[in-house]
């Protein structure tokens, strides 16, 4: 690694400053990315009481000069950057030289560093920032923080954290984070004696999200990919099934870095947006990469936050690569036996005491095997070259505490999540991520061979096809087919006005006054006539003659509201999409029975469109049932 500096004032003066280390998964945090940055293939993870009592970390990594060894716990000093002009490319995880020292300032540290050069190790003891020792030791290649007793000397900061499971909770999180970040590092991570979370390093991104996120997520993936000069965006999202009430499971990775951004996520959402329902959120793992140069990470102390240069170009770049991956395929949710549902979490996880030797050997078959069958990524430059193989890699060989702790866990009963998908599930994942687009239940061929069988509850449609049922919603069905209309009428037609005689009197607020104004030329565009009618009032005089008819105050309102939370996108197909989305609503009312032919007419309708399977709000319109799942469910077989 480079040589360690301490960065001159200027420099300081201009990185974002704050205080990192509030709780131990913020320690953890720092030091796993010292250990990216040090170019570990290898990183390992054990805490006790959720982190308070001891964090250890050990990497195969460049390990730490001698001569460096009496900077490494300095303020500002690191080996990252130099002047203030690197700020505005930095590569590495880490830049601001500041976590070592504030770790060491409120903690007990040990660390245990060796170079490849050197033949020796150092062992160095330093607590609340007094150095304590510096001895030479044997000790392999790489480095080992061991952190104990945080904020032992700091008493009111130690009383704001929570309780050890919820500490130890961030800091799964966080490894979790971690290592789908990076599929090319091999991650462990222990708690209190148990394997949490191994992953092999293989590359392989779904791999790691299997073992991260289970079974259930594993099989509906879709794949995505797009790029142009500067950007290129890699990875899964889930298929529209597989949705969450919040944004926990909506994750991106910009140059392997987590953050967490309002364009990123405004990007994703507005592509799954006729896809799934409102306030629900999809499981993304995304891997931006985009030239240092365009970012700032230099926003916020904890690094968590980015700035874009060209955030419009990333926004456009990720919405259509999002909607390219699902758009055109079949999504009819499947109804499926609760045993059935119950049987998928045993599953994810699979209860086998712990052999050192057999994983190993699994993992080599399992590496061998991967070559051609599954997508590897390309990891992160590395920016160190000196990292040491796996092969010599021993990390728990350094003292005997950690021995004891990883011989626990062998002994102990515990769920390993393993590190890749044992052969039989990966291959049900295949399938079940493959075959439902063949048998398309809209092709042309198909349509002929629907059978209607009739209607329930006044509302939803069965048909038959091959071995399986359908069901429609009509209701669904008819929103969505008369949105496609109204699109299809505003963007190919001239826009023709109708007069509303008499005008419809909007009042509005001062916020949606502006946004009002903001999107004027837009609405006139399309045939809307909206003029002042003094103070906060505003006379809707015209509007397109394709919505006359539907358009009412109440849509009008929820129109401009719509178009208030528009920050990124203003362009007149947005307009369009909203307008024509919420007047099939308003459209869409009651419970009225109709006719076969209709229905027929209807359901033929909506087969041609390209995305029939969901209404404009994101509702599905068909869901399946095979006759299978009747059969399991009749006993006809076991
Ligand atoms: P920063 O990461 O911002 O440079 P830190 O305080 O986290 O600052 O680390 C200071 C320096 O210590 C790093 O720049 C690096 O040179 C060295 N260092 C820290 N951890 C490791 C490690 N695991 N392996 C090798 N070098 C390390
Ligand atoms: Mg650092």
């Amino acid at each position: 690694m480079s040589k360690i500096t301490v960065l001159d004032e200027n420099t300081i003066n201009r990185i974002a400053a704050g205080e990192v280390i509030e709780r131990p998964a913020a320690v953890v945090k720092e030091l796993v990315e010292n250990a990216i940055d040090a170019g570990a293939n290898a990183i390992t993870v054990e805490i006790k009481e959720g982190g308070i009592s001891l964090i250890r970390i050990t990497d195969n990594g460049s390990g730490i000069e001698e001569e460096d060894m009496p900077l490494v716990f300095l303020r500002h000093s690191t080996s990252k950057i130099r002047t203030a002009e690197d700020l505005l490319r930095i590569s590495s995880l880490g830049f601001r030289g500041e976590a070592l020292s504030s770790i060491a300032a409120v903690s007990q540290v040990e660390l245990v560093t060796k170079t490849n050069e050197s033949f020796t190790g150092l062992r160095y003891l330093i607590a609340g920032g007094d150095e304590k020792s510096l001895e030479h030791i044997g000790c392999p290649n790489g480095t080992t923080f061991i952190i104990r007793n945080l904020f032992y000397n700091t008493p009111a900061r130690k009383k704001f954290l929570k309780s050890s499971i919820t500490e130890a909770g961030y800091i799964s999180d966080l490894m979790e984070r971690m290592a789908v970040s990076h599929p090319n590092i091999s991650f462990k991570f222990i708690n209190n004696g148990q394997i949490k979370l191994h992953t092999s390093g293989n590359n392989n991104l779904k791999d790691i999200i299997y073992n991260v996120y289970g079974r259930d997520i594993a099989a509906n993936l879709l794949l995505v990919e797009g790029s142009n000069d500067v950007i290129s965006i890699e990875g899964y999202i889930s298929k529209p099934v597989v949705s969450r009430g919040n944004r926990n499971y909506e994750n991106y990775f910009v140059n392997s870095r987590y953050v967490k951004n309002a364009l990123i996520n405004k990007a994703i959402e507005e592509a799954y947006r006729p896809y799934i329902m409102l306030h629900r959120y999809p499981f993304t793992s995304l891997h931006i990469r985009i030239d240092s140069e365009l970012i700032d990470v230099n926003v916020h102390p904890s690094k968590l936050e980015i700035r874009f240069k060209n955030g419009e170009e990333l926004y456009k770049l990720l919405y259509h690569t999002i909607k390219d991956a699902l758009e055109g395929k079949e999504m009819i949710p499947a109804v499926l036996l609760t045993e059935e549902k119950e049987k998928v979490k045993i599953d994810q996880k699979i209860p086998e005491p712990f052999e050192e030797k057999r994983r190993q050997e699994l993992n080599r078959n399992q590496n061998n095997q991967s070559g051609n069958k599954n997508r590897t990524f390309p990891g992160p430059a590395k920016h160190f070259a000196n990292s040491t193989g796996v092969d010599q890699y021993q990390p728990n060989n350094i003292s005997s505490e950690n021995a004891a702790m990883v011989k626990e866990t062998e002994i102990g009963r515990f769920h390993e999540v393993i590190t890749q998908a044992p052969e039989l599930v990966r291959e049900e994942i295949a399938a079940s991520s493959g075959k439902a687009e063949q048998l398309s239940f809209l092709s042309e061929e198909s349509v002929k061979n629907h059978r209607i069988v009739g209607q329930v509850f006044a509302t939803y449609w069965i048909v038959e096809f091959g071995d399986k049922m359908y069901l429609i919603d009509q209701h669904a069905a008819h929103e969505k087919v008369l949105y496609e209309k109204i699109m299809k009428a505003l963007k190919e037609k001239q826009y023709n006005s109708q007069l509303l005689e008499p005008p419809i009197i909007l009042s509005l607020t001062m916020r949606e006054e502006e946004t009002l104004k903001k999107h004027a030329e837009n609405l006139k565009k399309i045939g809307f006539e909206i003029e002042g009618f003094g103070g906060k009032e505003y006379a809707v005089r015209a509007i397109p003659s394709d919505l006359f008819g539907l358009v009412q105050y109440e849509i009008l309102i929820e129109l401009i509201d719509g178009l208030t939370d528009e920050v990124y996108n203003d362009t007149p197909e947005l307009i369009l999409d909203k307008i024509a989305s919420m007047s099939c609503k308003a459209a869409v009312k009651g419970n009225h029975r109709l006719s076969y032919e209709e229905a027929q007419a209807l359901i033929e309708e909506l087969l041609t469109l390209d995305n029939p399977y969901h209404c404009p709000h994101g509702r599905p319109t068909i869901i399946s049932m095979s006759k299978y799942e009747l059969e399991k469910k009749f006993k006809r077989i076991v």
